[in-house]
């Protein structure tokens, strides 16, 4: 069973996921495989390494779209399906939704030209189930500026409120295209209250 994580930047995916992991974990037979994207390989962690790098302060939009495509791909074939081949759950960390949301509309290079790439990546591959963490872009900036380690690199310094409030309005138009893969779980309410609803969702498609 395959199961991403979406939400803009300071939704509290990262933090929910450690909970619900080791609420989960104990409650299976099986493991948990819990991984991230970009990442999760030596291929997909070089190729997220390029994206991330501050220097790189020359990357075209649509270099970024075709590296995250790429570490995506690599991340499937050697992390994803075959943990599904063995019957795995597997929990990850951002998936096709982010890059429809983050290169499509934050970076204006298009949703359905990043939904077609993608397509190509993934060969249609789609989680079962997707959690959406929903927050607006003033709560989770604000929520980043005040928790995130300033040490971590990532590329928000390029990344202001209007960026985020269209990756935000992708993401609810995305969840409203496809209402039965697309869980909206409203990330401004308590960590355990997101906790409880995510769990509840994840134990409602796992084969009983
Ligand atoms: O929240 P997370 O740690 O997963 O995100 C890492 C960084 O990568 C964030 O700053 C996010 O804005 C960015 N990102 C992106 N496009 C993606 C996925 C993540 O710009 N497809
Ligand atoms: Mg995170």
């Amino acid at each position: 069973t395959f199961i991403s994580f979406e939400g803009p930047d300071g939704a509290g995916k990262t933090s929910a996921m450690k909970a619900i992991v080791a609420k989960l974990q104990p409650t299976i037979g099986q493991k948990l495989t819990v991984t991230r994207e970009p990442g999760g390989n030596p291929i997909s962690e070089s190729i997220r390494s390029i994206i991330l790098d501050r220097k790189n302060t020359a990357m075209d939009y649509r270099t970024e779209a075709l590296l995250y495509a790429a570490a995506r791909r690599q991340h499937l074939a050697e992390t994803i399906l075959p943990a599904l081949a063995n019957n795995q759950i597997v929990l990850c960390d951002r998936y096709v939704d982010s890059s429809v949301a983050y290169q499509g509309a934050g970076r204006e290079i298009g949703e359905a030209a990043v939904a077609e790439m993608n397509q190509f990546a993934t060969d249609g591959l789609l989680p079962a189930l997707t959690i959406y963490f929903d927050v607006p872009a003033t709560v989770g900036l604000k929520r980043i500026k005040a928790h995130r380690n300033p040490a971590k690199v990532d590329r928000l310094d390029v990344e202001q409120t209007a960026f985020h409030d269209r990756v935000r309005a992708a993401y609810l138009r995305l969840q409203t295209a496809e209402p039965d893969r697309i869980k909206l779980i409203d990330a401004t309410q308590s960590p355990d209250q997101v906790i409880k609803e995510a769990l509840a969702l994840i134990q409602s498609i796992l084969p009983k």
